[in-house]
């Protein structure tokens, strides 16, 4: 997507922060994970800048300053599922704690501590974005245990 198209205003921008605003010369929307490797080897070839944009849920700018000629926008990659082979859950960058908490509780009866904003992307809060502390893997809910029923509350935010 370049600066031509309809969409490009509303993707050069986080998510409700209009303080910080990009002006990439291309907006690349891979839906899959081969996708993103061809985006990111053009990007070296070329010499270009890229920057990673999950949920945009990131009050500095860094994603959408002067300097990301490429904004890599993972908003298409959300699957959030299990997978059997590897027996883990999967969480795709895109997914956002809405729908990580929807589908984690309504599939599988588990969920994880990640705090009520619900438009941050997994891609940035999984990677320490969101606090001192990762997120802590996906745990069944402790409805018989008071004492730990409280244990995260109010950690993120
Ligand atoms: C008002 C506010 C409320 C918040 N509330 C919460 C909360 O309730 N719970 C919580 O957990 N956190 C919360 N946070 C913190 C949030 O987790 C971090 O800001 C996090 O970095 C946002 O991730 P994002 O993907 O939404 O943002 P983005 O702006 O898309 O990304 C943030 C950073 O991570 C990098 N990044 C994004 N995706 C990837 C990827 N796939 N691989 C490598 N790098 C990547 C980006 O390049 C950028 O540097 C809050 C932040 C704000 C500003």
């Amino acid at each position: 997507m370049t600066p031509e198209d309809a969409r490009y205003p509303d993707m050069i921008r986080g998510h409700g922060n209009n303080r910080h605003v990009a002006s990439p010369e291309a907006i690349r929307i891979p839906s899959t994970t081969e996708q993103v490797v061809e985006i990111v080897e053009e990007a070296v070839r070329d010499g270009k800048r890229i920057a990673l944009r999950s949920g945009g849920y990131c009050f500095a700018n860094l994603v959408f300053n002067d300097e990301s000629e490429i904004i890599v926008d993972l908003r298409l990659m959300d699957h959030v599922g299990f997978d059997d082979e590897r027996e883990a859950f999967v969480v795709e960058p895109g997914a956002t704690l809405l729908q990580i908490y929807e589908l984690l509780h309504i599939g599988w009866g588990v969920t994880l501590p990640g705090g009520g904003c619900y438009a941050t992307g997994a891609g940035g809060a999984l990677l320490r974005g969101r606090s001192r502390h990762p997120l802590p893997p996906a745990r069944r809910r402790q409805r018989s245990h008071p004492r730990r029923r409280g244990r995260h509350r109010g950690r993120a935010g």
